[in-house]
């Protein structure tokens, strides 16, 4: 067993401080019970714990590390930009130099807006949609996290579902009222909305990837019907993919289904592991945003020197030639690996490119929310304890997806599956 008891310290100080000791919920370990283990550093695929245990890392902060911890270009970059002040509040060149950088190679968007978060991203898009169609309602699938934005705590992912809630407190009736939800593949289900709210519907916002609440992976068709019904409805669609966002390549799932959506918001990855996160449209929907249009948005620290640096060095590698699909050689490296010692037949993968999630399941495909059995996770508690007891630490709920990065090595991916192995003997005893 490792020791934990630094870690159980400074969590009896974090109650104090913070509601459930947490600055965001899902790190409060509730779902897999015990105690977060508080992070001393990270280096690569390795971070350590302040009771100085090591682990191979397959949370990545949640996804935004696609190079691993601490990478050297990222930091010695942000340190060159940090000695020239920290924000500014006025235009630097390093907004344009990400812009373009992103612009040029996405033929998606034409023209973007960077933010603070993923959550602002989604709740700008979602103003520009209602601005540019003079329309109030949105549709959303169960199951897709999009943010902590009121009108879309409905029926969201993992920390809500986790915790057993379908909504939040706090959220008035009349704005859930604007938002329609709806089951993931589920065609008739999004023709009945458009019947019933005909000419009322701004916008349908999707995971194309829906990855907060399991890797509730959708097929090409569904996601094709949305593109259509949202042109034929003058609905804009939006894609959320601030998961998804240059990690299943560099143009995301737009890139990956060969679809265009009206709006793009994205996250995570973008900032290199600085708060960043941008929305992108063509220039006309871009257009409708203040103080080019009427639309506002703002921010103090929008398009922060420093995070613009860090998404710089970070995407130019995400750029070199062969890099995504390194990426998914050692996911499916780790994955087989995993399954070919598998003696637990409810354990199932499901994964894109370097995403994975952990299921387990009697079903062979898991594509919206209630094809998750909640009795499931008793599983993954047992598994995700038993696997940082021997060395590798998964986000702590059944429900989020793992990641692997540029920085993972064979080596680490070997000792994983071994971990996996003594891991998945322990799940048989219970
Ligand atoms: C993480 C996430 C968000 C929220 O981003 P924050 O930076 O946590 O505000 C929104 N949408 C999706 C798809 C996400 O994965």
């Amino acid at each position: 067993m490792i020791q934990t008891s630094n870690s159980e310290k400074l969590f009896q100080k974090a109650k104090e401080f913070f509601p459930g000791g947490v600055n965001s919920p899902v790190r409060a370990f509730k779902s897999v019970g015990g105690t977060p283990i508080f992070i001393k550093k990270g280096s690569g695929s390795h971070i350590w714990d302040e009771d100085n245990n090591e682990f191979i890392d397959y949370c990545g902060s949640w996804g935004p590390l696609i190079l691993g911890h601490a990478n050297q270009t990222v930091l010695s970059k942000v340190n060159e930009t940090m000695q020239n002040g920290t924000s500014f509040g006025a235009p630097t060149k390093l907004e344009n130099e990400l812009a373009n950088l992103i612009l040029s190679n996405n033929p998606y968007i034409n023209k973007i807006r960077f933010v603070s978060s993923g959550t602002e991203a989604v709740m700008s898009a979602i103003r520009v949609a209602r601005g540019f169609t003079n329309r109030s309602k949105i549709l959303k699938f169960e199951g897709c996290y999009h943010g902590h934005a009121d009108s879309l705590l409905v029926k969201a992912g993992s920390g809500l579902v986790t915790f057993g809630n379908s909504s939040s407190a706090g959220v008035p009736d009349s704005f859930v009222n604007e938002t329609i939800t709806v089951q993931l593949n589920n065609k008739e289900a999004v023709l009945k909305a458009f019947e019933t709210y005909k000419n009322e519907i701004a916008c349908v916002i999707i995971e194309p990837v829906p990855a907060n609440n399991g890797l509730l992976l959708q097929g090409k068709e569904f996601l094709t019907f949305l593109r259509d019904i949202c042109t034929s409805n003058k609905t804009l669609l939006i894609f959320d993919e601030v998961i998804s966002g240059f990690r299943i390549g560099f143009t995301g799932a737009a890139g990956f289904y060969n679809i265009q959506p009206d709006i793009i918001t994205y996250g995570k990855i973008i900032g290199g592991g600085f708060p960043v996160g941008a929305y992108g449209a063509n220039v006309e929907i871009m257009n409708c945003v203040s103080p080019e249009g009427n639309v506002y948005q703002a921010g103090t620290l929008s398009g922060n020197p420093v995070a613009m640096t860090a998404g710089i060095a970070q995407l130019t590698q995400c750029l070199h030639p062969n890099f995504y699909k390194e990426l998914e050689d050692k996911t499916n490296y780790l994955i087989e690996g995993i399954l070919k010692n598998n003696s637990f037949p409810l354990l199932k993968i499901f994964k894109l490119g370097s995403i994975f999630w952990l299921a387990f399941s009697n079903k062979d495909k898991i594509n919206n929310a209630d094809d998750i059995d909640a009795n499931s996770m008793q599983y993954f508690k047992t598994l995700h304890y038993e696997l940082l007891n021997n060395g590798v630490y998964l986000g702590p709920s059944g429900y989020e997806v793992g990641f692997v990065s540029a920085a993972h090595t064979i080596q680490d991916l070997d000792k994983t599956i071994l971990a996996f192995k003594n891991a998945i003997n322990k799940l048989k005893l219970n």
